[in-house]
């Protein structure tokens, strides 16, 4: 059941066709690993605490840095010095009391990963870098949790959901000695992205589809292109393959 709290918060999606209390327990009941309070962790921390997910999981091992402001919006000056995680449940339950908000402060590496990552719905990838990339993408093969992906940089960024064996896994199509991730981008592009992340997330835990099951949807800021591309599962992946 809904508290009368709960009801006036969520009205304005209660209301939505085919969402209603059936859909917002459900959200109530997920959990989320969100890996990286930054740039993308940001909107998708803020968004998936405001549409009413009910436990979220933040895991990230820095603190906050001035020069994370122009991106990082779950951060403020006032934050500077503290752990992005505690700065992170700070502002998630200014926004939303009702979550429940686990911080994990720590790398996620090959030893400590599926404890780290443990019993979730969903992994969302807000990383900002490929190596602990593919170590979170083998927990979420070996244990067959989906996960939204998104990396941005510069004016643009991609994105897809990944649910190996029905998609492919992240090392199917990626190649993590092709990736160098730059540090340079304008905040907006990761609030852009990190929005449809988190949009991505809510419509897998709600029922809703159609997801980015099989594409990887890019978009390009400058232009304001988006592109889709399908992507398919490679059999002789060192991952998720078969051959
Ligand atoms: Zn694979």
């Amino acid at each position: 059941m809904l508290s009368e709290k709960e009801l006036g918060l969520y009205a304005r999606q209660l209301g939505l066709r085919s969402w209603g209390p059936a859909v917002q327990e459900k959200l109530k009941k997920s959990k989320v690993f969100v890996a990286g309070a930054g740039g993308l962790g940001s909107p998708v921390l803020l968004y998936l605490a405001s549409v009413g997910v009910g436990h979220l999981t933040v895991c990230d091992p820095d603190v906050v840095d001035i020069s994370n402001l122009n991106r990082q919006i779950l951060h403020a000056f006032n934050s500077i010095g503290v752990s992005k995680v505690d700065s992170a449940k700070r502002s998630i339950q200014q926004l939303n009391p009702l979550v429940d908000v686990r911080t994990l402060n720590e790398r996620i590496t090959d030893k400590n990963s599926m404890d780290v990552i443990g019993n979730c719905d969903l992994i969302v990838d807000c990383l900002d870098n490929f190596e602990t990339r593919y170590v979170v993408n083998r927990v979420s093969v070996e244990r067959r949790i989906p996960m939204v992906h998104a990396g941005v940089s510069g004016f643009g960024g991609q994105l897809t959901f990944l649910q190996p064996p029905e998609t492919p896994c992240l090392a199917c199509f990626m190649d993590i000695k092709d990736k160098e991730e730059t540090n340079y981008i304008v905040g907006a592009t990761a609030g852009f992205i990190g929005s449809l992340q988190a949009l991505e997330a809510v419509k897998y835990l709600a029922g809703f589809g159609p997801s980015l099951k099989n594409r990887v949807l890019f978009w390009d800021g400058l232009t304001m292109k988006f592109d889709t591309m399908n992507v398919k599962r490679n059999p002789r992946c060192g991952v998720c393959g078969t051959a």
